[in-house]
């Protein structure tokens, strides 16, 4: 993918969520958490100031919120259009794929729905709402996705309480399968007030088969999705900078060749937590947002110019 590194503004638009995940912040139970969901110019806002920083993509991220209604996001998604150059990519959870093809229609270029781990036993035992059904949805939603039109991004949380090795290993053959056009790996950060943080819903397993949540494991994760996966856009995650302070620096050496600086106003940022204590670009830098191309230059790296979007470099075939 070359030197480049792209970078994708990203807007947390509502923790409101009607899930129940077992080990993120904003599941619908947590009642110590203040929720909020950004307005239509706020959103306006933050994508401006991703046109002003020279990035060529907004994500809109926010938990399952069922406030923000369909035809809100069109709009949204015309608009960006419209007034700026900007790729929309969406994170908005399992809304109804009839949802995601219009607005798929509206403008939308991409989708990211990490489907977590690939191993179904324990996908299920940490999503309690999907437990009725036998087949892993975010998977198949993720193809549905591509036959929409969108580049789908997937991935996986590294270190899950009741996470073997070997399903680690599982889970980079389905990049492959999958032909992920963006692969989002970043380790597990226990949170306090959910079941998992609590030491509830945990699979036993033998210690020594458990992934560790380390940074080095997810740099691990990291390399061997490049290696397999040659032409995704795989970011250094929030995550990963977040249990690292290096973690940007060396999740790009490792292979990764995007980071998602946060537009979200302060103000909600601190509230979008899915795990405690996130650390965002401009936190592990204290010299802000602007530093960043500084930061880039020193490992060999400069900013990506346009959208960033997937690059067949590669025939088919030879990815399988
Ligand atoms: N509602 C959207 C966005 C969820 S937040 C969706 O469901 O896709 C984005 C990602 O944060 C999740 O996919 C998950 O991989 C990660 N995440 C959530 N809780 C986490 C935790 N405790 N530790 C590390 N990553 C977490």
């Amino acid at each position: 993918m070359g030197d480049a590194v792209h970078l994708r503004g990203l807007i947390e638009i509502s923790n409101h969520c009607v899930r129940q995940c077992g080990y993120c912040g904003l599941r619908a139970e947590n009642a110590n958490l203040a929720r909020y969901r950004m307005s239509f110019d706020e959103i306006m806002e933050c994508a401006e100031e991703a046109v002003r920083r020279g990035y060529g993509t907004v994500v809109l991220q926010a938990g399952e919120d069922y406030g923000l209604e369909t035809d809100l996001i069109s709009d949204i998604i015309c608009k960006i259009k419209r007034a700026t150059p900007l790729a929309v990519t969406l994170s908005l959870g399992e809304r109804p794929l009839e949802e995601v093809g219009i607005w798929r229609s509206a403008g939308a270029d991409r989708y990211l729905l990490r489907f977590e781990t690939s191993d179904l036993e324990l996908y299920h035992l940490i999503h309690p709402q999907n437990r009725r059904e036998k087949r892993h949805y975010r998977i198949e939603m993720l193809r549905a996705l591509k036959k929409l039109g969108y580049e789908i991004g997937g991935g996986v949380m590294v270190g899950i309480p009741g996470q073997t090795v070997e399903s680690l290993a599982q889970d980079i053959e389905v990049f492959r399968e999958l032909d992920l056009d963006m692969i989002g790996i970043g380790p597990y950060v226990s949170h306090p007030d959910t079941p998992l943080g609590k030491g509830e819903w945990v699979r036993s397993i033998a210690p020594e088969e458990q992934a560790s949540a380390s940074a080095e494991m997810t740099y691990k994760m990291i390399a061997l999705a490049r290696c397999v996966c040659p032409e995704a856009n795989i970011p250094a995650t929030t995550a990963l900078a977040t249990i690292d302070l290096a973690g940007y620096e060396l999740g790009l050496r490792c292979g990764a060749n995007v980071v998602m600086p946060e537009l979200t106003p302060p103000a909600y940022r601190s509230k979008y937590q899915i795990y405690p204590a996130r650390r965002s670009v401009e936190d592990t830098d204290p010299s802000g947002p602007s530093s960043l191309r500084a930061r880039l230059k020193k490992i060999g790296r400069f900013p990506g110019i346009g959208p960033g979007g997937r690059h067949h470099l590669y025939p088919q075939e030879a990815l399988q």
